[in-house]
Formats: structure tokens, C-alpha cells, sequence
């Protein structure tokens, strides 16, 4: 009777350390061979190696998402960008006499050896006389 008492308290430390993240056939024997209460009790003195393994899940799973967002923000960046593009060149269109902003774009974007087409609101390369991207004739020859 005794014995099946004892083996049930190995059971439970086995179980027990599993629960822990540590091994529960190791655990089991050790209280078999020594004693359950011995196994126990290192078992709650030692670190929970579950715990460790969750907050190494959860820092892994916070960069993924971090990265995530950075992705997303350069996404949003460029499309905010080409949106802009598509306001000024629907703007120049309706008034093309209005390009007070449009002058300022042409400085900055002379910095990069670039200017931005009238028609797509693209960037294309400085001197080039067909826009890359919609074939637009890029520099008007005086009427
Ligand atoms: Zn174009």
C-alpha cells in the first residue's frame, strides 16, 4: 500500500517537473531512487525553465512584430509619397498657373539629380526628355 503511495508521489514530481520545463523521467527516477520530497524541492528551489522559455517566446515574438511595423511605415512612407506626386500633378493640371509648391519640390528634388514629371508626378532623371515612367515629353520647347 505504502509503496503505491510512494510511486504516486513520484508520479506527481514527474509531473510536476514537466510542468516546470524539466525532464519528468529524470525527475521521476530521482524520486524514486531518493525521495519525492527531495525531488520536489529542487524542483521549486531550481529556476522555472517555462517561465524563461515563455519571456524568450514573447521577446522573439515582439521583434517580429516590431519589424513588422517598420515594414509597414516605409510602405506607408512610399505610397504617401507617390500620393503626393498624384495630388501635384492633378493640382498643376486643373491650374497650372498655381506651382508655388511645385517650384520648392524642384529644389529639393534637384539635390537628388531628379525632378518630377508634370504628367505622373514621377521622379525622373534631370535632363531627360521623356519621362521613364509615362513617356511624357519632359521639357517643352517655347511655342
Ligand atoms: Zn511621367
Amino acid at each position: 500500500m505504502s509503496a503505491i503511495i510512494y510511486l504516486a508521489f513520484c508520479v506527481l514530481v514527474a509531473l510536476f517537473a514537466s510542468r516546470r520545463g524539466r525532464s519528468p523521467i529524470l525527475w521521476g527516477l530521482f524520486s524514486l531512487l531518493l525521495s519525492p520530497l527531495l525531488a520536489a524541492i529542487s524542483i521549486a528551489i531550481m529556476k522555472d525553465l517555462t517561465a524563461a522559455q515563455q519571456m524568450e517566446r514573447n521577446s522573439l515574438e515582439t521583434d517580429r512584430l516590431k519589424e513588422r511595423v517598420a515594414v509597414s511605415e516605409a510602405e506607408i512612407r512610399s505610397r504617401m509619397d507617390h500620393m503626393e506626386h498624384r495630388i501635384d500633378r492633378i493640382a498643376y493640371q486643373k491650374d497650372p498657373s498655381c506651382l508655388p509648391e511645385k517650384g520648392e519640390r524642384m529644389v529639393s528634388a534637384k539635390n537628388e539629380n531628379t525632378e518630377y514629371c508634370h504628367e505622373c508626378g514621377e521622379k525622373t532623371p534631370i535632363g531627360a526628355e521623356f519621362c521613364p515612367h509615362c513617356g511624357a515629353k519632359l521639357h517643352k520647347e517655347a511655342d
